[in-house]
């Protein structure tokens, strides 16, 4: 086999697996195999850019940054739905249907998915561009990040018209959703709202790679062109499914409105048991010759309708509002209610966010509330009923002092939420630090969990993350539930954790707004604690993607007097708080200060060793050309535009070679 004929089969081969694990469900070989194959491509298409393809399986891990996206038009328009809510608006539906088409009409029933509606362009089989809703009539090209969606073919299977449009809705499912937040929450930000809003937000971020690690799907349900071959909905929905998209199989034929009816009671119960949100059934004309007779009116087609489930509301009675404290200080009310059944499960709590929302719903405890259950995974209050309220009821005062240590809360312009300052002598706060401190992504501290920190921190053993460094088998021994093998992997696992780098340590040590990524944006610009404690606002702000907010809360984590002597403690414990002589070697100021745009194809190193290369020497990758740009470094089949900018701008153009030689 040739090289050639190695690395088709592999793609192909490859997009075979993605099918069936995105849009089957139903993988044929483990998570291993598939990694050791994708690794084998990626390396033969490093040897080989000549065999670039940008619709290879390997590229759906993104890394494209999208500073602009470009508006583009739609061929045909991306019309909103009419809406009906009863048996009554859908009759009357009908009649009017009837008056335009002769003969017996079937309806197709599909389920209405709640997420952001995208437009996917099809050319020979290959994914062409992907633009969302917009206004209708135009949109955004985002095209980079749903690349990286996988469950959209990149290269359709069987046959395929030459060129049309497919319609879908991408979600964000449920589970996907919950994880995402689990994590935020620990990089202590504010966990997001709903999966819809994710979902959309997703479409617009700038960096495709990010787009990547979230879980969206893409759900598909039209098709749009000429020549497609079909003559029904429900004809279009099976076609779509053998090109290899993902096609929900709830879609029914009903051949009346009662039976449409009946589906829509089934959905309104089952919805619950899908893996993600719907908010009601879409009911479409099955026969395209009559959906074409019905056409459009200024909105929407005539030929459809949307039929919104009721929202999920509730009402009971608010018992007691209480307050949680956070890791990070922060305080949640927290609505207790009179337990009562919500979509399928009980409900005894509610989130009331902050002090402005309960001032807001002006909620009151002995109120009679309205509760509805959207995306939000805790259900929210919406409403009161005020004709319920008792006589005596007095408006709610929110706390001023902690719940746990009674220390008065501040509340800092700008922020929704109120805090409570005593970092180191507050209980929930000093678990909840260690907590963060063990955990998976930060020192993954084996053999010490959760629990046993509580119980650490209540038995007055540590009193914050350095204390861990001092504990010992003896001391930890009388502990409940600790036996002699857990209190050795207890202490094996912390001394372990000496050997975790610094950018994790330094995400690790719960500085807020200080996350994952900006932990790692941080240690590469910095390198040592040291460099960062003695960096101000302003320092800290140059650097790229750090803001104010980011910067100020670094300032203050620093300024605190128990968290140096914390740092220096840990400092003496051997704890990693520089990068390490290794990692430094490979580092230069060569392009200290120098602004680069990389474009095009590469032969020596990929684009995205390239880009390595740069940060590493002290560069910055910028991804488009701007008066700013110090030059571009051009590879084969640049982008017209990007050149002609460049041109104008008059930015030095240089040569992968050139490049790679002033790095020498
Ligand atoms: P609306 O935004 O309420 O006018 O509803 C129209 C939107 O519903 C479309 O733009 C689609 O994004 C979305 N939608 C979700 N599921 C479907 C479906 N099965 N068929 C058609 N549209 C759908
Ligand atoms: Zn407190």
């Amino acid at each position: 086999m040739t090289v050639k004929e190695q690395i088709q089969s592999l793609r192909k081969e490859l997009r075979e697996h993605n099918y069936n694990y995105y849009v089957l469900d139903n993988p044929t070989i483990d998570d291993f195999e598939f990694d050791m194959k994708l690794k084998q491509l990626q390396e033969l298409e490093a040897q080989h850019p000549e065999l670039f393809d940008p619709n290879s399986p390997t590229l759906r891990v993104g890394g494209e940054v999208t500073k602009n996206f470009e508006t583009v038009v739609h061929e045909h328009r991306m019309y909103s739905l009419d809406n009906s809510y009863s048996r009554e608006d859908l009759l009357d539906w009908e009649k009017r249907i009837k008056k335009i088409v002769d003969g017996p009409v079937e309806f197709v029933c599909e389920l209405k998915y709640d997420g952001a509606s995208i437009s996917l362009t099809y050319e020979n089989g290959k994914l062409l561009r992907a633009v969302t809703r917009g206004d209708g009539t135009q949109g955004d090209d985002v095209t980079t990040n749903i690349k990286t969606i996988k469950s959209v073919p990149l290269q359709l299977k069987n046959d395929f018209p030459e060129k049309f449009d497919i319609r879908g809705e991408i979600v964000l499912p449920f589970e996907g959703f919950q994880k995402m937040n689990e994590e935020r929450l620990a990089a202590g930000e504010e966990p997001y709202r709903n999966p819809r809003n994710t979902a959309s937000g997703s479409l617009k971020l700038q960096d495709s790679a990010e787009v990547a690690k979230r879980p969206l799907e893409c759900l598909l349900y039209s098709l749009k062109g000429t020549n497609l071959g079909i003559t029904s909905q429900f004809d279009s929905l099976e076609k779509a499914r053998r090109m290899g998209f993902k096609v929900p199989d709830a879609a029914r034929l009903a051949k009346s409105i009662e039976e449409v009816l009946e589906f829509v009671k089934y959905w309104d119960i089952h919805r619950h048991d899908l893996p993600y949100e719907t908010d009601g059934v879409v009911i479409k004309v099955n026969n395209l010759l009559q959906q074409e007779e019905l056409g459009y009116t200024s909105k929407a087609p005539r030929w459809a309708m949307a039929y919104k489930f009721k929202a999920e509301q509730v009402s009971t009675r608010l018992n007691e509002i209480t307050y949680q404290v956070g890791r990070t200080g922060a305080i949640t009310p927290v609505a207790n209610l009179e337990p009562v059944e919500l979509a399928g499960t009980t409900v005894k709590r509610a989130s009331l966010h902050n002090a402005d929302q309960i001032e807001k719903l002006d909620v009151r405890v002995g109120d009679e509330v309205y509760v509805e259950k959207g995306g939000e995974i805790i259900p929210k209050i919406i409403a009161v009923d005020l004709s319920k309220r008792p006589p005596n009821s007095q408006p709610t005062q929110y706390i001023t002092h902690c719940p746990e240590c009674q220390t008065e809360l501040v509340r800092q312009e700008g922020d929704a939420k109120h805090y409570c300052p005593n970092d180191n002598g507050c209980n929930p706060q000093i678990i909840g630090r260690i907590q963060h401190f063990i955990s998976r992504k930060a020192m993954d501290i084996e053999g010490l969990g959760g629990e046993t920190v509580a119980l650490l921190v209540n038995e007055g053993l540590i009193s914050n993350y350095s204390d861990l460094y001092t504990l010992t088998k003896d001391v930890v021994l009388p502990l409940e539930r600790m036996a002699e093998k857990s209190a050795d992997n207890l202490i094996k696992g912390i001394q372990a954790s000496k050997q975790i780098p610094f950018e994790r340590v330094l995400f690790a040590l719960g500085i807020r707004y200080v996350g994952e990524t900006v932990a790692k944006k941080l240690a590469k610009h910095y390198k040592s604690i040291d460099a960062i404690i003695a960096a101000t606002t302003e320092d800290l702000v140059s650097v790229d993607e750090i803001g104010n907010r980011i910067a100020e809360s670094v300032v203050e984590f620093f300024a605190s007097e128990s968290n140096k002597t914390i740092i220096n403690k840990l400092k003496n414990y051997g704890i990693q708080l520089e990068i390490s002589a290794e990692k430094l070697a490979n580092q230069t100021d060569k392009l200290k200060g120098l602004s680069i745009v990389v474009s095009g194809v590469f032969h020596t190193v990929s684009r995205n060793e390239l880009k390595k290369l740069i940060e590493d020497n002290g560069g910055k990758v910028s991804s488009s050309i701007s008066s700013k740009t110090n030059f571009l470094v051009a590879g084969d089949n640049m982008g017209p535009s990007k050149l002609a900018k460049a041109q104008t701008l008059q930015i030095p153009i240089i040569s992968e070679e050139d490049f790679l030689f002033r790095l020498k």
